[in-house]
C-alpha cells in the first residue's frame, strides 16, 4: 500500500468493502499510523458518513478517528501538507508509524484547523449523497420510485435531474479505479508467506509458497476525498440493487441485514455498565412500546376494548364486536387528526358501552 501513502484505498467485492487508511492516534505522542477496516458491508463508509453531524467538532473527530485522516486529503490543505511531509512533525521510518507530533496540544490544534478547512465541503457532500440515496435506494423514496428497480430510478435521475446526476458523477474525479488480486481470507489464516526479499530471482520461491493459496480479484479504488469513497460505494450499491431504509429509532440510513421489513439499525446507542452495548434494534422497539403504553388514547382504547371483548361471552356477537372495533379505530383517527378531543372519545366509549 506504500504507493497510496496519504490516500484512502477501498478494496471492493460484491458484498464487502475493506478500507485502508492513515489515521492519527491521539496517544501521549500523537502519531499517524496505517490502518485497515476490513470486511465491512458494502456502503458502510457512505452510510456512516451521512450519519455524522459535521456542525459538531466532537462528531467530526469521532468520524476521523474511525476512518482516518487520509479521507480528507482532497479537502484540507493541512491534511495535504501532513502527507506531503511539508508540515512540521517528525516522520518515523518504518511502515507502522509515519508521522509524529510532539504533543497532544498540537494534535488538537491540527484537528481544529482540519475541521475548519473541510467542514463546509463535508456538509455539501453529505447533502449530495443523502439526496442520491433517497432518490435511488430509499425504500420510502419519492412517490415515482415505487415499484422501480434502482437502475430505473437512476435513469429517472439522469434524465430528469441532470444537476443531481452531475453532482454525484463529479465525485468520480476523486477516485482512481484499478483492480488487485488478494488471497481468500480462509487461505490467509492458514499460512501466508512472509516476504523477505523483493527481487525477480526470488519469484520461484514466492510462487511455491503461494501455490496452495486461492486468490480472487477485487476492485481497488484510491480516493483522496470522502466524496470519492462515497461515489465508489454508491456505484457498488447500484450494481447490487441495494435497498436502504431509515432507522425508526435514530433516523439514519441503514441497509437491512436480514429482512426488508427491519425497522431498526445495528448502531450502538447505549453502553451499560460492564461494557454491555445496546443497539437501535435492542432499544427501538422497547421505546416504541413504552411510548404506546403512555399514550392516553391507547390506554382509553385498550380499556374499552377489554370491556367489549368480555361481553363476547355475554351475548355480544362477533359481528357487533368487529363493527365496534372499526368504529373505535375511526374515532381514534379522528382524535389524532384533531376532530375530537380525548374526552369526547372517552364519552363515546362509555355511551357505546351503555347502549349494548
Ligand atoms: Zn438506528
Amino acid at each position: 500500500m506504500q504507493d497510496s501513502q496519504g490516500k484512502t484505498v477501498l478494496l471492493l467485492t460484491e458484498k464487502t468493502e475493506d478500507i485502508y487508511t492513515w489515521k492519527i492516534i491521539n496517544s501521549d505522542v500523537p502519531a499517524i499510523i496505517f490502518f485497515s477496516l476490513s470486511n465491512k458491508q458494502i456502503g458502510s463508509f457512505l452510510l456512516d458518513f451521512l450519519a455524522v453531524d459535521f456542525n459538531n467538532i466532537e462528531h467530526f473527530n469521532n468520524f476521523i478517528n474511525i476512518y482516518g485522516l487520509s479521507s480528507l486529503v482532497g479537502l484540507s490543505k493541512t491534511t495535504k501538507d501532513i502527507f506531503a511531509n511539508k508540515s512540521e512533525g517528525k516522520w518515523i521510518k518504518g511502515f507502522e508509524k509515519i508521522y509524529e507530533m510532539d504533543s497532544k496540544d498540537k494534535y488538537s490544534r491540527i484537528m481544529e484547523r482540519i475541521y475548519n478547512e473541510s467542514n463546509t465541503e463535508l456538509k455539501i457532500l453529505q447533502d449530495i449523497f443523502k439526496r442520491a440515496i433517497y432518490l435511488c435506494f430509499d425504500v420510502n423514496g419519492p412517490e415515482w420510485s415505487k415499484g422501480l428497480t434502482v437502475f430505473q430510478r437512476f435513469a429517472v435521475i439522469e434524465t430528469m435531474m441532470s444537476k443531481t446526476a452531475r453532482e454525484i458523477r463529479d465525485e468520480a474525479k476523486h477516485t482512481t479505479y484499478d483492480f488487485q488480486v488478494v488471497p481468500d481470507t480462509d487461505s490467509v489464516s492458514r499460512t501466508f508467506p512472509a516476504v523477505y526479499y523483493i527481487d525477480e530471482i526470488y519469484a520461484e520461491v514466492y510462487a511455491n509458497q503461494i501455490r496452495d493459496i486461492n486468490y480472487h480479484k477485487v476492485e481497488k479504488c484510491t480516493c483522496d476525498s470522502p466524496g470519492g469513497i462515497c461515489y465508489a460505494s454508491f456505484k457498488k450499491l447500484l450494481e447490487n440493487n441495494a435497498l436502504i431504509k431509515k432507522c425508526q429509532h435514530c433516523g439514519d440510513y441503514f441497509i437491512p441485514s436480514k429482512r426488508i421489513d427491519e425497522e431498526y439499525c445495528d448502531k450502538v446507542v447505549k453502553t451499560l455498565p460492564g461494557g454491555i452495548t445496546r443497539t437501535c434494534k435492542d432499544v427501538g422497539p422497547m421505546l416504541k412500546y413504552s411510548k404506546k403504553d403512555k399514550d392516553p388514547l391507547i390506554i382509553e382504547y385498550r380499556r374499552a376494548y377489554k370491556n367489549r371483548h368480555s361481553k363476547l361471552k355475554k351475548g355480544l356477537t362477533k359481528e357487533e364486536f368487529y363493527y365496534w372495533k372499526e368504529e373505535a379505530t375511526l374515532m381514534m383517527k379522528g382524535v389524532r387528526q384533531g376532530k375530537y378531543s380525548i374526552e369526547e372519545f372517552k364519552e363515546w366509549c362509555k355511551k357505546d358501552k351503555g347502549e349494548s
